[in-house]
């Protein structure tokens, strides 16, 4: 999918928003949604996502919900930087497939990095959902504590 286009109200994404696909939630308000990625890169990789806005990507959101995901994002990745003591934190977000968007609805992604290890490869690997309840529990803990 290029950056132009129709937005699917049928991805995924779409669907946890709608309660018609499950998460492993994190936290959630009235504008915005994070959870853990199924495939992560790393241990704690977590996604934020927009609601509300029935955008592909950073050019489809206005600025006040923007403001209202890059809020939550900087929170999060508070959050896990001091549950998890990372030595590194990235946060990125694509826009098109040429770029390594697959979901295309609007997300950040927050990936805690540790010193010498690689990322793990993008949208791969699916996670033991055991090990993905354990740290829901440790960050939902952190995050409403
Ligand atoms: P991107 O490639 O930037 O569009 O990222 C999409 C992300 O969504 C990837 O990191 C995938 O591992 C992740 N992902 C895909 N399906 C799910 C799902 N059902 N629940 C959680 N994460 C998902």
């Amino acid at each position: 999918m290029s950056l132009h286009g129709e937005y699917d109200p049928q991805n995924i994404f779409a669907q946890i928003i709608r309660g018609e696909a499950p998460c492993y939630k994190l936290y959630e308000d009235d504008d915005v949604l994070a959870f853990l990625d199924l495939f992560p890169q790393a241990f704690g990789h977590t996604l934020v996502i927009p609601k509300r806005a029935a955008a592909r990507n950073l050019l489809e959101i206005d600025a006040d919900a923007l403001c209202k995901l890059m809020r939550v994002t900087q929170r999060l990745t508070q959050v896990l930087v001091d549950e998890l003591q990372p030595d590194g934190v990235q946060v990125a977000q694509f826009n098109g497939a040429p770029a390594g968007q697959t979901v295309f609805h609007l997300h950040m992604h927050i990936i805690p990095r540790l010193a010498g290890q690689g990322l793990g490869i993008h949208a791969a690997n699916q996670a033991e959902p055991a090990e993905l309840e354990e740290l829901q529990a440790r960050l939902v803990k952190r995050i409403s504590g």
